[in-house]
């Protein structure tokens, strides 16, 4: 019997951040016993007076929104990194370590309305926030203590995400975090030894091989990667070798819009439901010594086979290795099908 990936369990190598997912490809037929979550309600109002979001409401901290028309930027009422943080160090037989760490944290509102999100405002709504991502990814990290920005969305109350308005979160601290330093030693690397760039080399191959692609514009390729954790994980991918979000310029940011609202419409579609999802941009460092980067954009939603049930990373997942069980060709092909509008 030859080992074939559509039939037996394997482990994939992620080359970004060098850990292995467990695939189990012949199990997908067994019955499911998981959790049934409710559906919330999805209606929304397009403008709610309690949401600390929409024009013309007051914050938390007590500071008062614009009436804006586009989109809104602000520093978080209660940021998870300060800019005035004193520098210090802690090391204790290297078994106590800990390091200050100074940032700063903003909320980005896409939209004025309450009821939006990207799959349903239009390619010139969303501009505006291409363009505020780019602007503030170079303000940020132009600060003397930020070395990396990180832009990310978190969608649906099932994420986590505590409101509904349109809205993403921007960090830009003293370090780089974990996932894009895995990332950067693989990048690295894979540069210094191939002379060429891990991404441009990823994508190249995914593009010969067609099963994993989604779909792709005129400067961005989605794609199911190979190594996907979450059922129906994607990576977005620019075809030239780009680094950042303030690298992308004119009709490169309307790419990035359209990639992304025809990426989300999909995912509405998927299970008929507003699609939760974490999302995120990796991108060059701000501290002027990374040249290896190819930005990126990574969607880990958690659904698993319907509205309501979900992927728990639980058990094996939390003590051993992550696991699922329909591989990415499958969530390719499926959401190949889906509609863009
Ligand atoms: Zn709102
Ligand atoms: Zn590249
Ligand atoms: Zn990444």
């Amino acid at each position: 019997m030859a080992f074939d990936l559509k039939e037996h369990p394997h482990r994939r190598f992620n080359p970004l951040t060098r850990q292995w997912v467990l695939v189990s490809p012949h199990r997908t037929q067994r019955p499911w016993l998981g959790q049934v979550e409710t559906v919330a309600d999805e209606k929304q109002p397009a403008y709610d007076p309690a949401c600390y979001m929409c024009p013309g409401n007051t914050r938390a901290a007590g500071a008062r929104n614009p009436d804006y028309k586009t989109t809104l930027v602000f520093d978080n009422d209660y940021p998870a990194l300060l800019p005035e943080t004193p520098q210090g160090n802690i090391d204790v037989n290297d078994l106590l370590v800990a390091k200050s760490e100074a940032g700063i944290c903003r909320v980005i509102c896409f939209s004025p309305r309450h009821d939006l999100t990207i799959a349903r405002m239009s390619l010139e709504e969303l501009r505006p926030v291409m363009d505020l991502w780019a602007e503030q990814s170079q303000e940020l990290g132009s600060r003397e203590f930020v070395n990396y920005v990180q832009v990310f969305e978190n969608r649906g109350a099932m994420m986590g995400a505590s409101n509904p308005h349109p809205h993403c979160q921007i960090w830009g601290s003293d370090s780089v975090p974990d996932e894009p330093a895995k990332e950067q030693l693989a990048q690295q690397e894979y540069q210094s030894t191939r002379n060429s760039c891990l991404l441009c080399d990823y994508l190249a191959l995914e593009r010969q091989r067609g099963e994993r692609i989604v779909f792709e514009n005129q400067l961005f390729t989605v794609l199911a990667p190979f190594w996907a954790i979450w059922p129906f994980e994607t990576l977005v991918l620019a075809r030239q070798h780009i680094g950042s979000l303030t690298d992308l310029i004119g009709d490169q940011r309307d790419a990035l819009a359209d990639a992304l609202k025809r990426l989300t419409t999909r995912y509405d579609h998927l299970f008929e439901t507003s699609f939760p999802y974490s999302m995120g941009f990796h991108q060059t460092p701000t501290d002027g010594k990374h040249q290896e980067w190819h930005l990126h954009a990574h969607f880990y939603p958690p659904l698993l086979r319907s509205a309501t049930v979900r992927k728990f990373m639980v058990g094996y997942e939390m003590l051993g290795t992550p696991q699922r069980d329909i591989t990415a060709e499958s969530a390719a092909a499926r959401l190949r099908e889906m509609k863009e509008i």
